[in-house]
């Protein structure tokens, strides 16, 4: 396989990680460049030309191996191999905490992202690829195989690109957004058509109250999908994943045992909310994932605040409490690909619940989760980022209060800055 790498940046050193695989060669202009492989995964390339800041330069990157089979996708990841049931392939990536670098060569950590990526997958005729953005084309090679050329013209997170193949079948819908026209693109299985067709309505549900909360879709540009998939579901950039059955709750269960999770579908709701808090809005270290996953869980009783009433969604959130643990802080430790507690989840989500109950003004509230969007758009960022921008905004939030309920009292997981 073939990478195009833009870099743009100064360094005449480029590093890339590439996990269990083989960088046969890397090229500039056609010109070899010395690769030093070091450890098993870290591949070092020395640039020859001089690169002046913001020119853009291409690298191409020849690489081969055999994929890591997802053990547990999304959470252990990397390709899943399944079968759609009719004896046809059915093959997704996933890739976050493991970093991408388990299925591609990339500049492996998340502070940093391209502003634009090109996705090209060949496939047997029989079957579609569908990864992240726009599709600018096909092309039938004429031996049974044809190219996928997908573009992204956004920043994105390299957790964020995937791939998924299946004997797909399209439908599409338009969605009439903050910023405009939004293109839908749905890609299920054709045995799920029908079912796909009443369960995706969701999707516009979903998109007109997260942008009445969080502001405009950040990815106009990129069009919004929902693409089926052998696992549960991810957050993948503008091709949001989904493998949760058709079925409302999270395979079925409320995770609020209120019932009001029951209303409506986990992953197209929570998978979708990312796109805001986790894709526009990125961590630069999984320590701090709380900024994903807190905001993410706080928006799945937003989503049931718009459709069914206020009191609807902080019964929803108050039920999520149950789930909560108390063992280890929600932020985990920098520098070493270290995320926090799964309370990042249900007790995240309660404190920005609470923050609101002392902001004490919804439509302040709602301007502050807006702004978030607005002035980190497009941004990865450290949690402290997030907290200095609510203790500002809101003025009535102090930094001991997010202490204590991001870490846990006295204790010496007692980590935030
Ligand atoms: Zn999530």
């Amino acid at each position: 396989m073939k990478s195009i790498i833009r870099c743009c940046f100064p360094a005449r050193l480029c590093k890339l990680t590439f996990k269990h695989r083989f960088v046969s060669n890397v090229e500039q202009d056609g010109q070899a460049l010395a690769v030093t492989q070091q450890g098993r995964n870290a591949y070092f390339v020395e640039l020859k030309k001089e690169q002046s800041k913001g020119s853009q330069q291409s690298v191409t990157v020849w690489y081969s191996g055999i994929p890591r089979e997802a053990k547990n996708a999304p959470w252990d990841g990397g390709f899943s191999w399944k079968d759609d049931g009719n004896g046809q392939p059915f093959i997704a990536t996933s890739c976050q905490g493991l970093g991408a670098s388990v299925w591609w060569p990339c500049k492996d950590h998340a502070y940093d992202e391209p502003d634009s990526q090109a996705i090209s997958v060949t496939v047997p005729t029989t079957l579609t690829n569908v990864s992240n953005g726009r599709l600018r084309g096909v092309r039938d090679h004429g031996d049974g195989t044809h190219t996928f050329d997908w573009f992204v013209a956004n920043p994105i997170n390299n957790y964020g690109v995937n791939v998924n193949i299946a004997p797909y079948t399209h439908f599409a819908d338009t969605f009439q957004g903050e910023k405009g026209l939004l293109t839908l693109d749905f890609y299920v299985l054709p045995q799920n058509l029908e079912k796909a067709k009443v369960q995706f309505q969701q999707a516009k549900l979903t998109i007109r109250a997260f942008e009445h909360w969080f502001g405009p879709y950040p990815f106009y540009e990129d069009g919004y999908k929902l693409v089926e998939v052998p696992y549960l579901g991810m957050e993948h950039q503008s091709s949001v994943t989904y493998g949760n059955r058709y079925m409302n709750g999270y395979l079925g269960r409320d995770l609020s045992g209120t019932g009001w999770g029951l209303k409506w579908d986990f992953i197209i709701i929570h998978e979708s909310g990312h796109e805001w808090f986790a894709n526009n809005i990125t961590y630069r270290d999984i320590a701090d994932m709380w900024v994903h996953e807190s905001f993410t869980n706080y928006s799945e009783g937003l989503y049931t605040e718009f459709h069914f009433g206020k009191e609807a969604g902080a019964e929803y959130i108050r039920g999520t409490r149950a789930g909560i643990e108390n063992r280890q802080p929600i932020v985990g430790i920098y520098g070493v690909n270290s995320k926090g507690s799964g309370d990042m989840y249900p007790k995240g989500g309660n404190m920005l619940h609470t923050i609101r109950q002392i902001v004490d003004d919804d439509e302040k509230w709602r301007s502050i989760l807006r702004g978030l969007n607005r002035d980190f758009y497009h941004q990865t960022v450290y949690g402290s980022q997030i907290e200095a921008y609510i203790i500002r905004q809101s003025g009535k939030i102090w930094k001991r209060f997010l202490n204590s309920t991001c870490a846990i009292p006295k204790s010496r997981f007692w980590s935030i800055r």
